[in-house]
């Protein structure tokens, strides 16, 4: 009778487990109505954000990176790229046109968690050093030949709301950031400080200090300008546009799917009603030009704009003209390359996306309750690599506490992101008969031993309704682009071919969010629409994307002679 008794006991525990799996599952729902529901959403958020500022969940902020490289981009450049979990830099060797990209080095560190939410200086001064050790080990191929300074791309992948492409205040840090200090700052000028405690000389790339630039790189010798960089930032979306562009033309929208998310994409600079008060008109270009004319031509006013180096130098009046000229010529070249643009990249901050129609848990709700940015970014918390891993361990966790484990709820289970994304693909991914990944991963990391292939099984199941729905839900996001876009149908007589740029760990190393994500994207979009659309792999487009943005915006003019 005992015997009975206690398998009766077991089984209305199974009972009670399967129906928190159920009712997970079915709250979890993602179908196609649903999602075009999403996508809807999506596209009039898009809306929003672009008609004013704050007018949207949506930030669709403004890049300034108003043109995509070419190919014919040529020199040394750098990038500084700091992501979720890792920091990397990198530098860059071009060969102009049908050179590509002649050589590249780059160098990964993890950035320790202390970092993430101690102090701005102590995280930006860990970058610096990380920099200034790279450059000292740049061998002779790599330098450059031209007298102009270094310049570097930094791929910064938080919030940014930019009033030039070298400059930018953190609207808010993600993922596992949280430094209060920061927000609010000009991240440019943070890590300019940071390089310059380093000894690394920097300068932002303005018009005003293009005139010092080239007055620099006529006065002084290679020496000086060697250790000075200029910086442009830019987005890791932003950063793998360019990228996925400079390998095919046809890529206009970029995502990551990685530790976070986010998408950019090009937009028409019509379709950016709050970007009109913006753009330079031709006018204040030319008052800029003057001004800086001016300010070349009197010594003290060009000091007092703060360029030291200016005043050790003899100023003759040949040189005085040989400044303007060259002035004139590289304002030229911006105008004509940059301001006369009809295009915009739109970096969409999608991760703070958030609408009705999402299908959110009651786990959902408590992992954003209890998470550094409540409130914020909630398509991000469940479609994003930081985050599937946690609510699997949530729902793990309701199901332990209803006995599914036996009569101990396992204590490493109460542990907040133990179970890391990666270890829940393995899980998903196990095809053992017996399912030894899933037995040994919960063994080493929760110290669970007595599991039954059943209960393995259903643990792959809530691999695959969370992981599926987190897919699904970022090909919704990505019909709405397209629609936005007005790619999601095929216009008469038009042979658009339309490729977006993906990377980030989660889409690169999860393959059944990977393919289920792009089922569910074909599935949306039609089989005739289908075939116009692809999904491309940016192969480290975030970090050569921001290199490569620094070289199609540079102000330096390669010398032809
Ligand atoms: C950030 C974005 C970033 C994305 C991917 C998000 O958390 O808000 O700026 O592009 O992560 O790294
Ligand atoms: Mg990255």
């Amino acid at each position: 009778a005992v015997v009975i008794h206690r398998k009766m006991k077991k089984s209305g525990k199974w009972v009670k487990a399967m129906e928190i799996v159920k009712e997970f599952e079915e709250s979890c729902r993602t179908p196609i109505s649903k999602l075009k529901q999403v996508a809807d959403a999506m596209t009039v958020e898009m809306h929003a954000g672009l008609a004013s500022e704050g007018g949207s969940k949506l930030k669709m902020l403004i890049t300034y990176v108003d043109s995509l490289p070419t190919g014919d981009e040529k020199g040394l450049f750098y990038a500084l790229d700091l992501g979720g979990t890792n920091f990397r830099v990198l530098r860059v060797l071009l060969g102009g046109k049908d050179g590509g990209i002649l050589k590249q080095q780059f160098k990964e560190v993890s950035i320790p968690p202390n970092k993430m939410t101690g102090s701005s200086a102590a995280l930006f001064d860990y970058i610096a050093a990380e920099l200034a050790n790279f450059v000292a080990q740049e061998e002779d191929d790599f330098k450059p030949t031209s007298g102009r300074p270094r310049e570097l791309g930094f791929t910064f992948s938080f919030p940014v709301m930019q009033t030039s492409i070298a400059s930018g205040t953190l609207l808010r840090w993600t993922k596992g950031f949280s430094i209060d200090e920061t927000v609010g700052q000009d991240v440019v000028a943070e890590l300019t400080k940071a390089l310059e405690r380093q000894g690394l000389e920097m300068r932002v790339s303005a018009l005003v200090s293009l005139c010092y630039g080239l007055l620099l790189s006529t006065v002084y010798d290679l020496d000086i300008l060697q250790l000075t960089f200029e910086l442009d930032t830019v987005n890791d979306t932003v950063g793998t546009l360019a990228g996925g562009k400079y390998a095919n033309n046809d890529v206009v929208v970029s995502v990551i799917l990685g530790t976070g998310s986010n998408a950019a994409y090009v937009e028409r600079a019509q379709a950016i009603p709050k970007w009109h008060g913006l753009l330079p008109k031709s006018g204040e270009m030319v008052s800029s030009l003057l001004i800086a004319i001016s300010k070349l031509c009197y010594l003290e006013s060009a000091v007092s704009v703060g360029h030291y180096y200016v005043s050790n130098m003899v100023y003759s009046s040949s040189f005085k003209f040989s400044c303007i000229w060259r002035i004139l010529r590289g304002s030229y070249s911006i105008l004509l390359s940059n301001h006369v643009s009809d295009m915009g990249v739109i970096n969409m901050e999608w991760g703070n996306f958030r609408s009705s129609h999402l299908p959110l848990t009651e786990y959902d709700q408590a992992l954003d309750a209890e998470s550094l940015n409540p409130g914020e970014q909630i398509y991000e918390k469940v479609i994003s690599g930081m985050y599937l891993g946690e609510i699997f361990r949530r729902v793990l966790y309701r199901m332990a506490k209803e006995g599914f484990f036996g009569d101990i709820v396992p204590p490493k289970l109460k542990e907040p992101f133990i179970l890391g994304t990666p270890v829940m693909s393995a899980m998903h991914h196990d095809t053992s008969p017996d399912l030894k990944v899933v037995a040994n991963n919960l063994k080493d990391i929760l110290e669970i031993s007595n599991t039954s292939l059943k209960m393995r099984k259903v643990i792959v199941q809530l691999c695959d309704i969370i992981a599926t729905r987190g897919a699904r839900l970022s090909a919704a996001g990505l019909l709405g682009i397209l629609k936005k876009m007005g790619r999601d149908t095929i216009k008469e007589g038009e042979k658009q071919k339309t490729v977006i740029a993906m990377d980030g760990g989660l889409y690169e190393h999860y393959e059944e969010y990977r393919n289920s994500l792009e089922n569910c994207l074909k599935e949306l979009l039609g089989e005739e629409v289908s075939k116009t659309i692809k999904i491309e792999h940016s192969n480290d487009g975030s970090g050569i994307g921001a290199a490569l943005l620094a070289a199609s915006h540079s102000q330096y003019l390669e010398d032809e002679s």
